[in-house]
């Protein structure tokens, strides 16, 4: 039956009221009905942010003089040598900062500082570029809807046609297969949350970086994920989720695969230098929850081509190493790409 076709709102009839006489006691007044309940809206609670704010520092700031400006408790030392972390609880979690390493922590999942903590003068300090462009983002992201965007998504599974992306000879698997089963299982959950979801490519066709940009652009999109399983030269010794976003400038790359970094170099996706750290944060926490996959971090790359003309937040992912048996076994599975999808649906929610 279509809508609004003999489904029609009937008023009540309305019962003339009696005239009270004046003496009679008032009847007492029954308490309106409840309002009938409505299911709860698919949004969920509010995260409690840290009011942090961005230290007027530059250089290398010592932590517990950036902590105490920003707003963050005082730092606690905990290990020692190399083992150094030093963690900064506030509200309900805690902020851990590694010396000496870049992979950092907050809220159960690993993110790469650009510059890692480093004693000065027997001081340990955090670079100001580093608190106001990676950990503050982090720190006051409170979960809801990112500001600006809107319910249009376009996800890209990467390679296609003649680009196989990585192989697994051993378990006979392409990575542009994988990416595209990956992506059609999020497209269809994130429909059912009420997405529009368009693909960069719906089959095995060839697809240039250009192209896939471009169909983020017709669809006047409001994020965009590019899907991908990733390769070692180095096997067995690499498994595990990477999420990466464009690196913000004045801060170095988490990689460069032998690509100039230049820190100064302008794109149009540094608009949203603060919002692609915050959407990578959300999908990289999922993912390693969903999958128990080990979290190999939040990372910055300048070179990703699909990311850096981006008009608006965009992430790629790496959902699992191909050239690691475990991981390959894992990817090769629906059941696991599933996962993968429902990370997506979990950290999206649902659309502005
Ligand atoms: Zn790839």
């Amino acid at each position: 039956m279509l809508w609004g076709t003999g489904c029609r709102h009937r008023q009540p009839p309305i019962t003339p009221l009696r005239p009270i006489p004046a003496g009679e006691p008032t009847p007492p007044v029954a308490p309106p009905p409840p309002p009938p309940s409505l299911p709860p809206p698919d949004i969920p609670p509010p995260v409690p942010v840290p009011t942090v704010l961005k230290t007027a520092g530059q250089g290398w700031i010592p932590v517990e003089v950036w902590a105490a400006e920003v707003g963050l408790g005082m730092p606690v030392t905990s290990g020692d040598g190399t083992n150094t972390v030093f963690l900064l609880p506030h509200l309900e979690s805690e902020l851990a900062l590694p010396l000496g390493r870049q992979q950092a922590r907050w809220r159960q999942a690993e993110f790469w500082l650009g510059f890692p903590i480093r004693r000065v003068g027997g001081v340990p300090c955090i670079h100001a570029e580093d608190a106001n462009r990676t950990v503050w983002p982090l720190l006051t992201d409170d979960g809801q809807p990112l500001a600006g965007t809107n319910r249009v998504i376009v996800l890209d599974p990467g390679h296609g046609g003649a680009n196989p992306g990585a192989v697994s000879e051993a378990a006979g698997l392409k990575e542009k297969n994988l990416t595209l089963d990956w992506a059609l299982r999020a497209k269809r959950l994130l429909e059912a949350k009420g997405w529009e979801v368009h693909l960069t490519r719906t089959n095995d066709t060839d697809c240039t970086l250009a192209q896939r940009v471009a169909t983020a652009d017709r669809h006047g999109a409001g994020l965009f994920l590019s899907l991908h399983f990733n390769d070692s030269s180095n096997p067995g010794n690499r498994s595990g989720i990477e999420t990466y976003c464009l690196t913000p400038n004045g801060l170095p790359s988490s990689i460069t695969r032998g690509f100039a970094d230049d820190t100064s170099e302008s794109c149009p996706n540094h608009a949203f230098d603060d919002l692609n750290l915050r959407l990578a944060m959300r999908v990289h926490k999922a993912l390693v929850r969903r999958t128990g996959s080990p979290d190999r971090g939040v990372r910055r790359a300048r070179f990703m081509g699909v990311l850096r003309t981006q008009q608006r937040p965009a992430v790629l992912i790496e959902g699992g190493y191909l050239s690691d048996r475990h991981d390959a076994g894992l990817i090769a599975s629906g059941e696991y790409r599933q996962k993968l999808a429902e990370a997506l649906e979990e950290a999206l929610g649902s659309p502005p």
